[in-house]
This record gives structure tokens, sequence and C-alpha cells, in this order.
């Protein structure tokens, strides 16, 4: 490498050279730490015969790292200006691919295999737009595409959200949403002060292993996010009369008394202290 993009001397530089500003619409907060960037990408790539794909590259800092590594490097950005920027700062790797497009809009079952018909890993890597987060994560979980590893950098809060367990304050549809496709695990805390511009919040890394098949079998995972969207709508409440409020899945309120019953727990149960939503699902499904 000749030199990390990722510092600020190095940032202002490219930024100024190119006539630069950070764009607040696209979310982008550049990484200006080497280290943190470093951290990432040794994460992200699993072995020396993995594809990477990027979300939004913006000018390079984390891509150069990923190139080192990787085998290939394909990054999906969407601001018009960084293809002129991207020639110049990562010129030196034939192994990067930069594709003009919209990750929400890509078919990304297509995109993977494609490579892996070539026999190659893929991953997910990013410093994410942190406006569109949970939708991007959203995508990759529902297209149950062939991705082995995302490590992907959020808001810490969001991150905290994702990784929280039953009963404690942050738990919520997130954490079950996230859980119940992945295994989460925040791998470092990064303050505001390693981007710039420097966002108002914390922000983490974290590493989401994708589960290759649901750790419990789901009849209905429509029925059982509804439920688990009920369940946390209104938190004070028993899980029975939050979902009874909700509409009752259809049940009356003693029938879903019953199937609460039935998944050994105490009647008076509350949402947030609950992670058999996959199971409570199967039960009310088949009450039905
Ligand atoms: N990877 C760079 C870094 O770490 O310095 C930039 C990260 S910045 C937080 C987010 C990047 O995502 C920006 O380059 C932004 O233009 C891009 N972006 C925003 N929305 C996007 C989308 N829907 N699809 C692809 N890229 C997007």
């Amino acid at each position: 490498m000749k030199k990390p993009i990722a510092t600020p001397s190095r940032t202002k530089e490219i930024l100024e050279t190119h006539g630069m500003f950070a764009k607040k619409n696209y979310g982008q907060n550049f990484l200006i730490e080497s280290g943190i960037v470093d951290k990432i990408a040794r994460h992200a790539v699993l072995s020396d015969h993995c594809v990477v794909f990027e979300i939004g590259p913006g000018i390079g800092a984390l891509t150069q790292y990923l190139c080192e590594y990787a085998k290939k490097v394909v990054s999906f950005e969407i601001d018009e200006r960084l293809p002129a920027v991207l020639a110049d700062t990562l010129q030196e790797y034939e192994n990067f691919e930069l594709v003009m497009r919209d990750f929400l809009e890509i078919d990304l079952n297509e995109w993977c295999r494609t490579y892996r018909k070539e026999g190659y890993d893929v991953v997910i890597a990013a410093n994410l737009p942190y406006y569109i987060t949970t939708p991007i994560l959203f995508k990759i979980f529902e297209s149950k595409a062939d991705v082995a590893a995302i490590t992907v950098m959020m808001q810490k809060e969001v991150a905290d959200r994702m990784q929280a367990g039953p009963g404690k304050k942050d738990y919520g549809a997130l954490s079950l949403a996230v859980q119940y496709y992945s295994h989460p695990e925040i791998v470092v805390n990064v303050p505001p002060s390693c981007f710039m511009p420097q966002p108002k919040v914390g922000s983490s890394v974290i590493s989401l292993k994708r589960y290759e098949k649901p750790v419990v079998d789901v009849d209905d995972e429509k029925l059982m996010f509804k439920i688990i969207r009920a369940s946390f709508n209104q938190r004070r409440k028993t899980l029975a009369n939050g979902l009874n409020n909700f509409g009752g899945m259809g049940l009356t309120k003693e029938q879903i008394q019953q199937c609460i019953e039935a998944l050994g727990v105490p009647e008076n149960v509350r949402g947030e202290a609950l992670s058999q939503f996959a199971q409570l699902s199967n039960i009310i499904g088949a009450a039905k």
C-alpha cells in the first residue's frame, strides 16, 4: 500500500484536490483512522479466496484495505462525484470494481451466485450510511443470499440494540429480528473523532455471522414478525394484553393465554422478557 487514505491529512488533501465535500444526505462520514479501518478489513476478509461486497466506498478509505486482503472487492456507490476520485485514490488496485448502483436496488442473490459459481466466498463489509442501516441489513437477511459474514460500522446505539438479550433495556424487535438471522458480536466501539466530518454519536463495528438455517424452524415468518412487533408495541403490558390489543392474531384473549401457557412461561410474562418468539408463533399458527 502506498499511503493510507484514512488519515486526517490525506483525506483533506483528496477532498481538496477533487473539490469534494461530504454530503449529509448520502450519510457521508469518512473514516480517518487507519487502525480502525485495518481492523474492519481483517475481520471482514475470512480467507484469501474472498470476494467482498462493499456498500459505499466513499473516497476509498476502507476499500483500500479490503483490496489488500481480499481476492476481489466490488463496491456499490450512488454518489456520481466519486468514480473520478476513486480512479485516482485506488489506481494501484486491479482487484477493485466500482458499481454505480444503489445497494438497496441490486439483485443481491444474482451478484452472489455469480461469484459463488466461481468458488469464491462472499462477505459484506461497510462503514454504513447510517440513514439506511436497518433497510440494508434486512435486505441482506431477507434475500437469503449466500453471504458468509457481514462486518459493518453503524451507530453504537443501533449496534447495542442488535446485540441485546431478553430483559436488557435495549432488547426489542430489532434484537429479535437480527438474532433470528445471525449471531451479532460487537468488534470495536469507535468514537466520533475517527471520522470526517464527525458524527454526533458514537459508532460500533458489528460482526453478524449468518446462520445457515434458523436456530428454530418457523412455520410462518410473517406471523412471527407480526407477533414480535405486537409484543414490543406496548412494552409495559403483559404479552397476552399486548397481543390482544394488536388484533389478537385472529384468536380470543383466552386462546392467546393458552398459547402462552403452552410455551411453559408465566402467564403474565412481558414481551421484553421473552426469547421464544419462534416457538410462540408456531403455537399460535397451529391454534388459528
Ligand atoms: N467507506 C467510506 C469510509 O469509510 O470512509 C465511506 C463511508 S460513508 C459513512 C457511506 C457511503 O455510502 C458514502 O460514500 C455514500 O455516498 C454511500 N451510500 C449512501 N447511500 C448508498 C446506497 N443506497 N447505496 C450505495 N452507497 C450508498
